[in-house]
């Protein structure tokens, strides 16, 4: 029996590892035919499989396997064994992973050596939340499975296309030149729907696009000819817009006002603005936004008005960084489903411009826009597993002509 290649995307965070398997060549042959998780690493790790249909293949707890609760060796091994076993007929030839950060030495995708991996590790104070948890996996699986080519692909990487100024904060030169700087991210999602776009409209390919990637991590993205101009998030992924937990954008001022008046250290900060903070503060209920949309609480409605006045303020700030507005695309789990919250901002932008068709939006359709705007609005379901494992197969493909070039 011919087998398949199958391509194990990775997407690894502190209590849980996000998988998927995809099949195929190249480009749009290529199709997820697993979609699953480990959640509960620390604490009591389960594994939980379905098929692109959604269906349930596999959902169980990892107690009893012989796996700890922190061992993502064994969680991955077992994930191996899964796969061997479940998947005949298909044959893993490698691992692609979402790196939260590559620095500003990666601005591509990258197969994983000892080297490489080091220098990923050396990028953790950049990132502390999700770099040590995309580092551990990619070390695991290295462990578990010696052979198997690994890739790492970046959420900045689309970004380093910026031009200086948006890369660039008002700080002493050193201090830029040792790194802090603006980077950007969700940069895998924003190349998805750089290549998706001009698929839905050919028109468009070398336009101004708004890109609102709003999820539980929001950002926007400017785009011109498909390449990253701006963003709203910075050095880490905590600037620009509010989000379900981080407050987004914030005076700095604040930050050594609390340290000098509340006596806040680094981690009261940090747990201050990554996880009290955003829709939940400001609602004391939910990060949700659904969960804010039903409430009846007037704080659950200030909490969803302070969001699209946010992306509604950024979004002009970016409009400016591009020189004009062609186009308005909404993605991610917010951007994607809620029709109410796509309606405020297209109103909050209609002075640019923006008008969007009641019916339409509510039937989520690809193009949103009314007939009298002038600048059309679109909704792209992105798709970052996918654009993990292009890159995947690209890489791979890479190497292999290099090896028989040499
Ligand atoms: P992540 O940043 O974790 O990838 P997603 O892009 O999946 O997040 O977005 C998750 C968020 O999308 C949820 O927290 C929820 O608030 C929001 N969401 C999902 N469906 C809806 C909906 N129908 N209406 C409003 N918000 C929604």
């Amino acid at each position: 029996m011919q087998q398949r290649d199958a391509y194990l995307i990775v997407n690894a965070g502190s209590s849980s590892l996000k998988f998927s398997i995809f099949c195929g060549g190249s480009g749009s042959d290529l199709s997820a035919i697993v979609n699953g998780q480990i959640s509960g690493i620390g604490t009591a790790p389960r594994f939980e499989a379905k098929d692109a249909a959604r269906h349930v293949l596999a959902d169980r707890s990892l107690d009893g396997v012989g796996v700890g609760a922190a061992d993502r060796a064994a969680m991955l091994g077992f994930l191996l064994g899964w796969i061997a076993e479940e998947l005949k007929g298909t044959r893993l030839v490698a691992a692609g992973h979402r790196v939260v950060h590559g620095g500003t030495r990666f601005a591509k995708p990258v197969r994983l050596t000892p080297a490489v991996l080091e220098e990923l590790e050396a990028l953790i104070p950049l990132a502390p939340l999700h770099q040590p948890h995309n580092v551990a996996a990619m070390r695991a699986l290295a462990e578990v499975y010696p052979a198997l080519p690994q890739v790492a692909c970046f959420d900045t990487a689309f970004h380093q296309s910026q031009p200086w100024q948006s890369q660039t904060f008002a700080l002493p030169r050193a201090l830029t030149a040792e790194g802090i700087r603006r980077y950007g991210f969700h940069g895998l999602s924003y190349e998805y729907i750089a290549q998706r776009l001009p698929q839905i409209a050919p028109e468009m390919a070398d336009a101004r696009v708004l890109v609102c990637h709003l999820g539980s991590g929001s950002s926007l993205c400017a785009m011109r000819a498909g390449k990253s101009v701006d963003t709203t998030m910075g050095f880490t992924a905590l600037d620009g817009l509010p989000m379900g937990t981080r407050s987004g954008v914030i005076d700095p001022g604040v930050l050594i006002y609390l340290m000098r008046e509340k006596g806040m250290g680094a981690d009261e900060l940090e747990a201050l603005l990554y996880h009290q903070s955003g829709l939940l503060g400001v609602s004391g209920l939910s990060n949700d936004m659904r969960a804010l949309l039903d409430s009846e609480n007037p704080h659950a409605a200030e909490a969803v008005e302070l969001f699209c006045f946010q992306v509604a303020k950024q979004a002009a700030a970016l409009a400016a960084s591009m020189g004009g507005l062609d186009a308005v695309v909404f993605t991610a789990g917010v951007g994607e489903n809620s029709a109410p919250v796509r309606t405020r901002v297209a109103e909050k932008l209609s002075w640019l411009g923006v008008a969007v068709d009641p019916a339409a939006n509510r039937a989520r359709a690809a193009r949103i826009s009314a007939a009298e705007s002038r600048i059309p609005v679109f909704v792209i379901p992105t798709d970052e597993e996918r654009m993990i494992a292009s890159h995947t197969l690209g890489v791979l493909a890479e190497s292999s002509s290099s090896i028989k070039a040499a």
